[in-house]
């Protein structure tokens, strides 16, 4: 079993590659960080507080780990659950609370209770309507195969609330508060009497998770000010959404802060040139994240990334009009994609000068040409086959995982038409 807390000393020292570790793993294993707390390391964390009434989890972890991360769970105690706090909708983070539910009933014990924010049915009534479109997303996002398919059945909350909430459970007091962030439904708890606090996704040992390039709206500027309240409470130990515990007040305070900061910097940056009448093109190619903090081990571009950050600031304050009078009532792509390739000469030119402008480094301009050609030519092997190689660096050369994997499954569509017939 790997010593959790020693991987994240590492990590924070720097002593570890943070390329070593990515914070969305698995680990078999359950790390008790506190008096009576554990910690189960996966895609999604699960923290567990025991107390006279029975355990009180944070989150309960994805449909595909929640059994290994109940299976953790229980090698460190059998005490029925009392209570399940989500904190939040994604799907990573609220399922398998049956398994909980099973146990009790093998105790004669009654069910869990679950807690959320009063947004999160909202949340999980939109998941219903929009399966589709969830199962491409998010088969696009992780590189998922065709298996994968979006739920549409959830466990909703039991007991929801809407700013605060105190729970008092066999002694223990949890203070769950909402504040708007990666999500509009999210909830983070505080322990005092174990000086724990439980971020959600609010911290994930990576950049924020705040530009989403296919997912809905979120907030960076209440997330700063909720990162800025938690600071507030000198914690001891921090238990994220994702990635490692952070232990010592000092780190806590630290992490939060400069996470704070980062949001603040995209924010305030993005806002002021909006403000100034900036098109979204001159926002995106101006405001760039403080190199400083990006080298930070828990802030790293491995999940989201500054730039979609940017976009997202755009979206929350503006329309979708992004300045350029050429896309407000666009020609289709596949009428721009032709006329394009015709003055270039032809497509298989096109691809050509896609791969040279390549060759240079400057991989954004050759995804332009190579798409044009490639629509332009969508039964063109050889063209499919530049795409496939400009998209291929592309994903190679990208940090997030939200990049790579919209540009690896670019890469793999351009593949599947660039094959010669069999
Ligand atoms: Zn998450």
């Amino acid at each position: 079993m790997t010593d959790v807390l020693d991987l994240a000393d590492q990590l924070w020292r720097g002593e570890l590659d943070a390329d070593r570790y990515h914070p969305f793993s698995h680990l078999d294993g359950l790390t008790e960080v506190a008096d009576r707390t554990g910690f189960v390391a996966s895609f999604a964390n699960v923290s567990a507080f025991g107390t006279d009434d029975g355990l009180v989890l944070i989150d309960t972890g994805s449909s595909l780990f929640s059994g290994a991360v109940h299976e953790s769970l229980r090698g460190w105690s059998v005490e029925p659950v009392h209570t399940v706090v989500f904190t939040h909708g994604h799907i990573d983070h609220c399922f398998g609370v049956e398994r909980y539910d099973d146990d009790n009933a093998g105790q004669g014990v009654a069910p869990v209770s679950v807690v959320a924010h009063e947004a999160v049915a909202d949340r999980f009534d939109r998941y219903r309507i929009s399966a589709g479109y969830n199962t491409v997303i998010n088969r696009r996002q992780f590189g998922l195969g065709d298996g994968f398919e979006w739920p549409t059945e959830y466990r909703y909350p039991d007991r929801t609330y809407r700013d605060h909430l105190a729970l008092d459970v066999g002694g223990l007091r949890v203070e769950l508060h909402h504040d708007r962030g990666e999500t509009d439904d999210h909830t983070w708890a505080w322990i005092p009497s174990r000086g724990v606090l439980c971020t959600g996704d609010l911290f994930i040992w990576a950049s924020p998770n705040c530009g989403n390039p296919q997912k809905v709206q979120r907030y960076p500027r209440d997330w700063a000010a909720a990162l800025r309240t938690m600071v507030t409470l000198e914690a001891t130990t921090l238990l994220p959404g994702h990635g490692l515990p952070i232990v010592g007040a000092d780190r806590v305070r630290q992490a939060l802060t400069d996470t704070a900061a980062l949001l603040e910097h995209l924010h305030d940056a993005t806002l002021a040139l909006m403000n100034a009448g900036a098109t979204l093109d001159e926002i995106v190619h101006t405001v760039h994240a403080p190199a400083a903090l990006l080298e930070r081990p828990y802030l790293r571009p491995v999940y989201d990334e500054p730039e979609f950050v940017v976009r997202n600031v755009w979206r929350l304050y503006g329309g979708w009009y992004d300045g350029n009078p050429a896309r407000l009532q666009p020609a289709p792509d596949a009428a721009v994609a032709a006329e394009v390739t015709s003055l270039a000469g032809g497509p298989t030119r096109l691809a050509v000068r896609a791969l040279e402008v390549a060759e240079t480094g400057d991989l954004r301009l050759a995804g332009h040409l190579a798409q044009w050609a490639a629509v332009a030519a969508p039964d063109d092997p050889a063209v499919q086959r530049a795409r496939a190689e400009i998209y291929e660096r592309r994903r190679d050369e990208a940090t997030s995982t939200m990049a790579k994997g919209v540009f690896g499954w670019a890469a793999r569509e351009s593949r599947a038409r660039g094959e010669p017939d069999a």
